[in-house]
Order: C-alpha cells, then structure tokens, then sequence
C-alpha cells in the first residue's frame, strides 16, 4: 500500500465524518439534558434528601426495571460496583477464575479482582465484537473437567466460577450460545450489560439473560446520572440481598446501627436517581437519535472500501452506543493515520481498548488464542457517536 492510498483512505473516512455531523469539533460521546433533568433535580434539592433517602431512588429502580423488562433493578454507585457485587453473589472467591473477554473496558476485570479471584481471558467474534462461543466451547471442552459439579480449569486446578460476556458498544452477544456454555460447564453468567441499555437479544433487554446483569450511567454511556449502575436480576432474593449488600448491609431499623455482615457503601444517592429519572424519559427518543445517526454514517461509508460500519446482529437491536468502523485487515496499517486524521479535523475518534491481558495489573492471569481480539482491537475505530449528531445531520438534510 502506498503513501498516497494510505491518505486517501484517511481522508474519504473524514469526508464521510464531515457529511454526517458538520464541521465543528465534536466529542466522541456526550450527554445531552432536554428533558426533566432541572426539574428533578430542584425537586430532589428542595426535599434536602439528595444522598440515600429520597423518593428517586426507589422511582429510578422501579422504571429502570420496567423498561428492561428484569423483575428487579438495584441502583448502585457505578458500574463497576454493579460488576463487583453481582460476582460476589454469584459465589466468586478468592482463587476462583472468572472468564471475561480480553477485549472490554477495564471495569469488567478490575472488579473479578476485586473478588480476590483472577480474570482468565476468552476470545472474541467478529460479528458480534463479543465473546465467540463456538471457540470458548471448544477451549472449555479441552481445558477444564468437572468436579463435584463444579468447572476445574486443569492447568491451574482453580474453579472456572463465572462468566461476564460484555455486549460490546451496545451490540448484543451471543448469548444463546454462551448461556447453553454456562449450562453445560456449571458456570454462573453475569451480563456486563454497561454499554447495552435499550439492546436487546431475540427480543428480551440484554442483561436480563444471566443470572445478574449490570449496567452502567457513567457520562459517556448511552443515559448518564453522572456516575452510577445498576445490577438486573430476576430473582427476588439476590436483588433484596444485593441491595442490603450495597447500603453497608445495615439491618432495618428506626433508630439502631446494626450490621449483619461487611457491607459495602455502593447505593446510589438519590441525586444521581433524580438525575436518572429524567434521563430515562429521554432514552426512547435517544435510541431512536442513535438509530438514525447509524443510517447516516452507513450512507457516507458505503461507498468507502477497506472498511466496514458495524451494525446490530441478526435477531438483536442495539441502542449503537459507539458507533463503530471496522477496517479491513490489509487495511489495519492505517488505523493510527485515519485517528490522527479525524481528531485533527475535530472529530474524536478513537482506538479499542488495550486488551485485557496485556495490561499490567493482568499480566499473570491465564488466557485462551486471543487471536480474534487482536485482530479487532487493531482494526477497531469508534467514531462520534452522540444522540444530537442525528438531529443535526436531519437539519442538514432538510435544510
Ligand atoms: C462503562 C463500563 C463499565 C462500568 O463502568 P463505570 O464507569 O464503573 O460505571 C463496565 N464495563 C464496561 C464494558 C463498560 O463500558
């Protein structure tokens, strides 16, 4: 490839960028508050319970729980949090390994740590950008055996205790194969459901399929209480104990501070909640924004070769939080020239993650072939991805 196609490819991904979203610089995700948000939160001010009473609270969590469809949802601090305590019901201890995909947001393996346990890495798929289940099985078929109805890893003798598949920038994973993974290997699935609110699977929210599933508000993410998660759960008992868990494991009463165990101070504060509310009477709209910035980029990238928009899987609808190129593997070289293209024309754009297993904190924990992960994470560019963008480029249009 010569220096001349290398720039052109550069500059057709900035010419398609410019069509969509204009000229002005623009952040690679940002929130966006027009609805409720003052309202709620002058109300929240106004009654002085901002931090764990208040009405918002338990409203965020009812409605959370009734636009995803889980029986019950636990407002928590953040979405590490969430991950954090949604292991430690699922049994996770110290030693134990938890399988999660190398390439995610380092959330998903600082909180197995947090558990005292070891992060063991899987691979991904290139259609789904999550965890490739034909290969895991295959892997697990080789590597672990079954004791005591309990998944052995062979190699370390440690317990495979769970499995966190993330639904990677929103896209659904494929969990039809990965939950028949968990069931065949005795192993507990939790969804890192964080970049997927309002993606569903087959028809079902995404983080409703696992045992828990977990979510994330942080700024970035699709809604935003500034910072906060969520644990999903069907099952009544592990949604009453993730919340006793959460609130310092305080037992209930008027005026005594009893604590049954060691508890974590993890609830969210009512603030954050009101914040939530608001935020989650715009998702509808936000996702259908999202929807049709997707359309737009996929009419500007069409006509570009040596590179691909990613788009929701078969069966599955994704909220596309990040909107997502693909470049072609002959065209991996020039990932690093099209970043520096499109931030110097403003537009934010960036890389995948450093995998998992080759960060530091990671480095003695065991992993399958990555090979798939590798490949992606060089070919990987998200690209701005705002709600507001598609209004924008609707104005455009029509104007
Ligand atoms: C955002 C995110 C989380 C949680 O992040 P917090 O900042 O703690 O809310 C977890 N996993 C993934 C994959 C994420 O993208």
């Amino acid at each position: 490839m010569n220096e001349s196609n290398q720039n052109s490819l550069a500059e057709d991904v900035v010419v398609a960028l410019r069509a969509v979203v204009g000229s002005k610089r623009v952040p690679l995700h940002e929130p966006s508050f027009t609805g409720n948000e003052w309202l709620y939160l002058k109300e929240c001010l106004d009654s002085t319970f901002v931090s764990s009473a208040g009405k918002f609270v338990d409203r965020f969590e009812i409605e959370l729980a009734a636009f995803t469809g889980a029986k019950h949802a636990v407002a928590v601090v953040n979405g590490t949090a969430a991950l954090h305590i949604a292991l430690k019901l699922a049994g996770v201890k110290a030693d134990d390994e938890v399988l999660i995909p190398s390439l995610t947001f380092v959330a998903t393996a600082n909180a197995v740590t947090y558990c005292g346990a070891m992060p063991h890495f899987v691979d991904s798929d290139e259609y789904t950008l999550g965890v490739d289940a034909a290969k895991l099985r295959d892997y697990l078929i080789s590597q672990t055996e079954q004791r005591s109805g309990l998944c052995v890893n062979r190699s370390t003798g440690q317990i495979i205790r769970a499995f966190v598949p993330m639904h990677t920038f929103g896209h659904p994973v494929d969990l039809d194969g990965l939950l028949a993974i968990a069931h065949d290997f005795n192993i507990v699935l939790i969804e890192d459901a964080a970049e997927s609110l309002g993606s569903y699977y087959h028809g079902g929210h995404t983080g409703t399929y696992g045992l828990m599933g977990t979510l994330s508000f942080n700024g970035n993410k699709t809604i935003t209480t500034g910072g906060g998660g969520a644990i999903l759960t069907n099952n009544s008992k592990l949604a009453s104990y993730a919340k006793h868990l959460t609130s310092t494991a305080k037992l209930p009463h008027a005026w005594e501070y009893c604590h049954d165990e060691i508890g974590y101070n993890y609830r969210m504060p009512s603030i954050n909640a009101a914040l939530g509310c608001a935020q989650l009477e715009q998702l509808p709209a936000m996702l259908i924004a999202k929807r049709k910035l997707f359309q737009h980029y996929q009419a500007a990238f069409s006509a570009i070769s040596g590179l691909k928009l990613i788009m929701e899987p078969n069966q599955c609808k994704s909220n596309y939080w990040l909107q997502t190129l693909l470049l072609g593997k002959e065209q991996a070289s020039q990932r690093d020239i099209i970043l520096q293209a499109t931030n110097d024309a403003g537009f934010m754009a960036r890389p995948a993650w450093v995998l998992m297993h080759k960060l530091k904190p990671f480095s003695g924990c065991a992993y399958m072939d990555l090979e798939c992960a590798e490949s992606l994470a060089r070919r990987l560019i998200n690209i701005p991805s705002s709600p507001c963008l598609a209004l924008m480029s609707t104005e455009q249009s029509d104007g």
